[in-house]
């Protein structure tokens, strides 16, 4: 399935979670086997040479595309998770939101020293989270490889803030002129 075909999939829902958010929705991408298989497809191919050790996914949809792009690789799959989810010792990352702060959790002994790691996500806006996530891998002495979206919505310049915080360099597949 070429690019735009993909971008067909993918729902557009104007004003959800609140006025002036058009979100979009992947449940609709992920339900179309060949739109789904296209996406993971693409993040193969960018770090099937990569020497990936772990794919990194962000709850939750990050999970969607992370675990199966791990099996692909021949790599793990190591979830990163919202405040309390997680059994065992964690290390965390708070980041800003517009109102407020958020905080993202790794377990503690699931990376080390020198590990090479992909982080994924469903959709880059401003890059926040992404940024936390690719901080946290970073602080347990993990090499980031890339921060890895099917979806970017470019106005937002989230790639920026991740390579300007992090160093980390971003892949996405499908860019929208939205913010
Ligand atoms: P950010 O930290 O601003 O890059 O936001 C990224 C996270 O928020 C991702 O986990 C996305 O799933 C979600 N998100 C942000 N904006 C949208 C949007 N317009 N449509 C769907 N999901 C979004």
């Amino acid at each position: 399935m070429l690019v735009d075909e993909v971008k067909e999939t993918i729902r557009q829902v104007p004003d959800f979670p609140k006025k002036g958010i058009q979100f979009l929705d992947i449940t609709t991408g992920v339900k179309n086997y060949d739109a789904f298989k296209a996406m993971i497809d693409f993040l193969y191919n960018e770090f099937k040479d990569k020497n990936v050790n772990y794919v990194a996914g962000i709850e939750s949809r990050g999970f969607v595309f992370g675990a199966p792009l791990a099996l692909m690789l021949g790599a793990g799959f190591i979830m990163i998770r919202k405040p309390h989810k997680l059994p065992a010792e964690t290390i965390s990352e708070t980041y800003d939101l517009e109102y407020g702060s958020d905080t993202i959790h790794m377990h503690a002994d699931a990376i080390k020293e020198g590990d090479n790691v992909v982080v994924v996500d469903d959709l880059l806006a401003t890059g926040g989270t992404a940024t936390a996530a690719c901080k946290l891998v970073q602080k347990a002495g993990g090499n980031v490889e890339a921060a890895a979206f099917p979806i970017e919505l470019t106005p937002l310049k989230g790639a920026d803030k991740i390579t300007k915080e992090t160093g980390v360099r971003v892949v996405s597949m499908m860019k929208y002129d939205l913010d």
